[in-house]
């Protein structure tokens, strides 16, 4: 096969492709009480009750929740906590990959509880309700001429399950969204409203602020976020060699800068954001280039291809992309975000800065050597250190690495492959991605784990806000 004839009809594919990404957690208009829900996939409970299963987005994590609860006010939250006698566990956009929300048991969401509540111009702190989902929060900030300070690469996660996880961007020193926490309302598992900041029950807040859903439903949070600004980004495709030697200067010489890196390929795409001055425009401007569309396209051939053949196709397709430089300028909230509509499961984690380039060299090397049959691309980013007790970025400057699979695929081979990897350059799992740690390795990677059990058994000492992840992690038996 001569490579060069090679064509993807990257644009045609892109116009068939369905946009958007559906969040797999409640939408639509929600009655207070949610149950016997009617559905082709709805399954016979106790007592003849038909029950419906939920799923996270990735379709890895399901149970079938005996009851769902959706309250509209933080009264009716306070209420349902008090009624409730089984254990409940909370559910914002069902991102998380592990199993932080399943449960057999009372599912509840916040999502009639969103928007901005109030904001304080003079400290540029809002308030905000637990509910709201990223993509809620640009606008009305904007209006007021405040931004959050950082995001993710996608908008579609509630506020209380981002920061229950740590969800981080990428940027030297731009924090995770938790770090941008200065006081959270939790409702507690005897139905009490707490309030905790750096002041206030400072030791609940920094448990608080990477909870996992632990210690409480938080009812609202408050952010600290700053002026509006707007960004230029700017993607862009490098020989692998090259790029990686320009990764420290790449990463200190801009606002933020991540890189995709690619299995069995010679190439890697940086990316930066900047912050530009002037009119913002009120549509995003956005040059896209087929980088994404040959990874689609790659993506539903690579079942008939042989691993051996993955590097001079993969080669062939990203070499073709050198001389495209993809550019994105709008209101930041506009920029952050980016369309993931091809469905995967992910495993994250965090290693000290310092060894970011030879995690990334070795992870590799290890796929060529070993012909893993892997074509998705690596995510690389930095944040800086914290000081929140779960937090993957707790104490240490911090470059995070992401290795997917598609949703369809058996992704436990691979991550099998790559996990010992991370482990080997101290990495520390994020808190709401896939790996297979147990409480004693999570106590010796998190230097605050144990004054964290201390809070969580004070807050929940009967287990209300537990499931059997949570109880394997924890190390409850
Ligand atoms: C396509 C995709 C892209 C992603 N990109 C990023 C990224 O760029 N950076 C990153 O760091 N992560 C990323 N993630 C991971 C994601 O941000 C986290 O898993 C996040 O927690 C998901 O938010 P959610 O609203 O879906 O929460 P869920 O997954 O539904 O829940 C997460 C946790 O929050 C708890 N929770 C939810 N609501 C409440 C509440 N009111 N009170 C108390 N606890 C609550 C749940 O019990 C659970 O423990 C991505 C995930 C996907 C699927």
């Amino acid at each position: 096969m001569d490579l060069d004839k090679v064509r993807f009809d990257r644009r045609a594919l892109l116009k068939m492709a369905g946009m958007g990404i559906a969040t797999t957690g409640f939408s639509g208009p929600i009655s207070a009480v949610v149950e016997d829900v009617g559905s082709a996939t709805a399954k016979v409970g106790k007592g003849g009750k038909r029950l419906l299963p939920w799923s996270n987005w990735s379709g890895s994590q399901t149970s079938l929740p005996s009851l769902r609860l959706a309250p509209g006010s933080e009264d009716e939250l306070v209420d349902m906590i008090k009624r409730s006698t089984r254990p409940v566990r909370c559910v914002g956009a069902g991102h998380s990959f592990n199993g932080l929300v399943p449960t057999d048991d009372t599912l509840m969401t916040l999502a009639r509880m969103r928007g901005v509540a109030s904001v304080n111009a003079d400290t540029q702190e809002v308030d905000i309700w637990a509910g709201t989902q990223l993509f809620e929060i640009g606008e009305p900030l904007w209006d007021q001429g405040l931004a959050m300070i950082n995001m993710p690469d996608i908008d579609v996660q509630s506020l209380a399950g981002a920061i229950a996880t740590s969800t981080h961007g990428t940027g030297n020193h731009l924090g995770s969204i938790s770090s941008q926490v200065t006081s959270l309302r939790l409702v507690t598992a005897t139905g009490e409203i707490v309030e905790c900041s750096a002041q206030h029950n400072p030791d609940l807040f920094q448990a608080a602020r990477t909870s996992l859903g632990a210690l409480g439903v938080v009812s609202q949070a408050r952010l600290q976020t700053r002026s509006a600004y707007q960004l230029r980004e700017r993607s862009w495709f490098v020989p692998l060699e090259e790029g990686l030697d320009q990764v420290e200067a790449l990463r200190d010489g801009h606002r933020s800068w991540e890189a995709y890196f690619f299995p069995h390929g010679d190439y890697m795409l940086n990316i930066t954001q900047d912050e530009v001055g002037g009119e913002a425009p009120a549509v995003l401007a956005h040059e896209p280039t087929d980088g994404y569309e040959t990874f689609r396209q790659m993506s539903k051939v690579i079942d008939y291809i042989p691993v051996f053949m993955y590097s001079p196709i993969m080669n062939v397709a990203l070499r073709g992309q050198l001389d495209e430089v993809e550019m994105k300028e709008g209101r930041s909230y506009q920029v952050y975000p980016s369309v993931r509509d091809m469905r995967f499961n992910e495993m994250e984690y965090s290693i000290p800065a310092q060894y970011g380039v030879d995690c990334i060299r070795e992870i590799l090397a290890t796929i060529n050597e070993l012909s893993i049959d892997i074509i998705f691309p690596m995510e690389y980013r930095y944040v800086p250190a914290d000081d929140i007790w779960l937090s993957p970025f707790y104490g240490r400057d911090t470059c995070t690495i992401s290795v997917h699979q598609f949703h369809d695929r058996d992704y436990k081979p691979y991550f099998a492959q790559i996990e010992p990897i991370f482990l080997k350059y101290e990495g520390r799992p994020h808190p709401g991605k896939l790996h297979t740690l147990s409480a004693p390795e999570f106590a010796a990677r998190y230097p605050r784990w144990n004054d964290f059990l201390r809070v969580r058994q004070e807050m929940d000492p009967e287990g209300k806000f537990l499931n059997n992840y949570l109880k394997r992690v924890f190390g409850i038996v």
